[in-house]
């Protein structure tokens, strides 16, 4: 079997496969709508929240975009915090749909500064809204969220958190924390492929919402809340999707939050002590490195891209490499999910041997 480490799509377990590939029922009916109340339920427990959350059929990027056209409206202006490759998606997104965004941005591999933003709130009182990515996948840093949370709601600004990466595997109480718009993605931390985004909203975005004037059809919340209340999505959701997540859902409650925060944690840490026992360093600030993908900079000599090819073609192991500017730079490895110490070990196995073949000689 593959051993899968990219930052998403993630490995399914067995159980969760296998739902998949039930018959078809009908999306307006009463079992649907009991499976949708049940998974919405159990995802509210795991995002910490008593807000709204709404499944929606589209990969992360879609929830993203129904969180930008849900709570501004063009000529908004929106400050940008980004710290990567999906902190410029985000601003991207924004700009698309007219807002004015303010960039925030930081070298990649670095934390966001909670006092740089207050710095810039304070400057700016016209600022409406805060974008900001919680674990920023490109680089396998984690912003200081709590912090940021801190600094944006003392001056009652919109907080919108793209937690892809992070929601379900590191530490995110939504409410909390306060996040007005929280997005995440099926094929992160949820052990479930690809096809859903899900995103909470709170009583302040809602507020938003009713004022907001960006053009949107298909990521209407307010639709998404009307269909909620009879059991429905608006449009036709990907129904196996929502099979696969009940049961993914059981298994992660059965593990409980706490425990999943933990193997995560536990995890990352024995993958940066891997990293370094081989005499590599880690891309990311160590401060801020992120529990569900480990960034390391490639060692001189090393052809990552062929380190990469060895692992696919000899080992059954795929790892990320680098995105944009990053390419052939870095090289990382997903822990997130369904992810055991074991699967780890095999990935350090296998890199002790794939190494020295991609021009890099393991110090030992
Ligand atoms: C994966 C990811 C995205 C993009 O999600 P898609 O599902 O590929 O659209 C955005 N932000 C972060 C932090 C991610 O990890």
């Amino acid at each position: 079997m593959t051993n899968l480490r990219i930052p998403g799509p993630t490995p399914c377990p067995e159980e969760v496969l296998k739902e998949m590939s039930r018959q078809m029922i009908n999306h307006r009916g009463p079992e649907f709508a009991e499976l949708l109340n049940d998974v919405t339920g159990k995802l509210k427990q795991l995002f910490q929240t008593k807000n709204d959350v709404f499944l929606l059929t589209a990969s992360g990027t879609g929830g993203l975009e129904a969180a930008v056209v849900n709570v501004l409206s063009p000529g908004d202006r929106v400050l940008s915090v980004s710290i990567g490759v999906f902190g410029d998606r985000f601003a991207a997104i924004a700009r698309q749909f007219g807002a004015d965004v303010i960039p925030l941005n930081y070298e990649w591999g670095k934390a966001a500064d909670p006092e740089e933003i207050r710095k810039a709130l304070d400057k700016d009182p016209d600022i409406k809204a805060v974008l900001v990515t919680h674990n920023e996948t490109s680089t396998g840093v984690t912003n200081d969220l709590a912090e940021i949370s801190t600094v944006v709601k003392e001056t009652g600004r919109l907080l919108v958190v793209d937690a892809i990466s992070s929601l379900g595997s590191i530490e995110l109480p939504v409410d909390e924390w306060r996040c007005d718009v929280t997005v995440t993605g099926s094929q992160k931390g949820w052990m479930v492929p690809p096809g859903l985004t899900m995103v909470a909203v709170s009583q302040q975005a809602w507020e938003a919402n009713t004022e907001a004037r960006m053009p949107r059809f298909y990521w209407d919340f307010a639709k998404a809340r009307s269909y909620l209340e009879k059991g429905q999505t608006p449009w036709t959701p990907t129904v196996s999707i929502v099979f696969a997540f009940e049961v993914a859902l059981d298994m992660m409650l059965e593990e409980g939050l706490t425990g999943i925060i933990a193997r995560h944690a536990r995890i990352a840490q024995m993958t940066r002590d891997g990293v370094k026992a081989l005499g590599m360093s880690l891309f990311a600030e160590e401060s801020h490195a992120s529990n569900t993908v480990t960034s390391i900079a490639a060692p001189e000599g090393l052809d990552v891209k062929k380190l990469l090819k060895i692992l696919r073609e000899e080992h059954q192991t795929v790892l990320g490499g680098g995105q944009q500017h990053l390419m052939g730079k870095i090289f990382r490895i997903g822990h997130l999910g369904w992810v055991t110490e074991e699967d780890i070990n095999m990935v350090f196995q296998s890199l002790v041997i794939a190494l020295p073949q991609a021009g890099y000689e393991v110090i030992d």
